[in-house]
């Protein structure tokens, strides 16, 4: 039978409606998340492939969510950029990291800390403000806090995207590119950021298993380009072994550890301190 139009067309508009009404119920979570404090930090740690001390942590952010348990970035980063509250919780994690930092130079551990940035929070004076406040505020060194931005920030169409970098560079943060790999392969940018370091997307791992001439290609270009390089989603000692030996020294991964609650991370980091 042949199906009707216009029965096609009130399932589309249906499908339509539900889903705008989960996006506004989800924004409206979102609202009282953080009126709730209900983010918290996970850390991963990053570690030297040929001493596996951790050497740096990233904070990846986690939704405790009061029904539906821990809910991970994936599932409402998006959403909070759509629904214009990704300043506001970008803000917090960028306190947070700061405060970290901040606790772990006391501390005398000498472990940088890394952040994400979303590209909507690039487009917006308030968060190079916020960034450019930080060090007095939180007494955090911003030289030991890295901002990691995806290519897309780069390739695309976000306003004011260089001319905030290179004031984020000025005030002395790290810049390094997320998911290195995964956007166009147009090289050319490259030299027009203020880029410290990449980070080589964990879809590469598997290019090690058939002889790893792409991230040997990667790490060629962030060395030509003086920019450190991390390799992520490292899941075996094999891949560990392999970056090691073709002199990537860090890796972030599944092997290493998954990200950890912030008093983990710190114990980890006493751990080895006391060897
Ligand atoms: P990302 O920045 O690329 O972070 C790495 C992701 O890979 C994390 O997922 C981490 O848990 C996961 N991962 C680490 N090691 C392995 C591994 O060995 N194997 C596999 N399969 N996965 C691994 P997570 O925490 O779910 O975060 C997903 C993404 O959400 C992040 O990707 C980042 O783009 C975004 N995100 C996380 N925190 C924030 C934040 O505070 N602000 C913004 N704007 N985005 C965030
Ligand atoms: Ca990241
Ligand atoms: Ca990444
Ligand atoms: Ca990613």
């Amino acid at each position: 039978a042949k199906s009707d139009p216009s029965a096609k067309c009130v399932r589309f508009r249906d499908r339509m409606r539900r889903l705008r009404d989960e996006h506004r119920a989800i924004k409206k979570d979102l609202e009282r998340a953080l009126q709730k404090n209900e983010f918290i930090l996970y850390y991963q740690p990053i570690a030297c492939t040929r001493t596996d001390k951790v050497v740096s942590g990233e904070a990846l952010l986690r939704w405790q969510h009061p029904e539906r348990g821990m809910v991970g970035p994936d599932d409402f980063i998006k959403i909070a950029e759509d629904a214009g509250l990704i300043d506001e919780i970008g803000t917090w994690v960028a306190e947070q990291v700061a405060h970290l930092q901040h606790r772990l130079h006391n501390l005398q551990y000498a472990v940088p800390l890394a952040l994400n940035v979303s590209p909507r929070q690039l487009s917006d004076s308030s968060f190079l403000s916020l960034m450019q406040s930080l060090p007095l505020a939180t007494g955090c060194d911003p030289s030991d806090i890295s901002l990691e931005i995806t290519e897309s920030v780069i390739l695309g169409d976000i306003p004011n995207a260089r001319e905030t970098l290179t004031a984020l560079k000025h005030c002395g943060y790290q810049i390094v590119i997320d998911d290195f790999g995964t956007g166009y392969s147009n090289l050319a940018y490259l030299h027009n950021y203020p880029i410290d370091g990449i980070k080589i997307d964990r879809m590469f791992m598997e290019d090690i298993g058939t002889g790893g001439e792409i991230v040997k290609l990667i790490l060629s270009l962030a060395n030509a380009l003086g920019a450190g390089v991390v390799a992520e989603g490292v899941e075996t000692i094999e891949q560990r072994s392999w970056l090691s030996q073709n002199g990537c020294n860090r890796y972030q991964g599944y092997l290493y550890s998954r990200p950890v609650p912030e008093e983990r991370f710190l114990s980890m980091l006493e751990t080895q301190s006391q060897i």
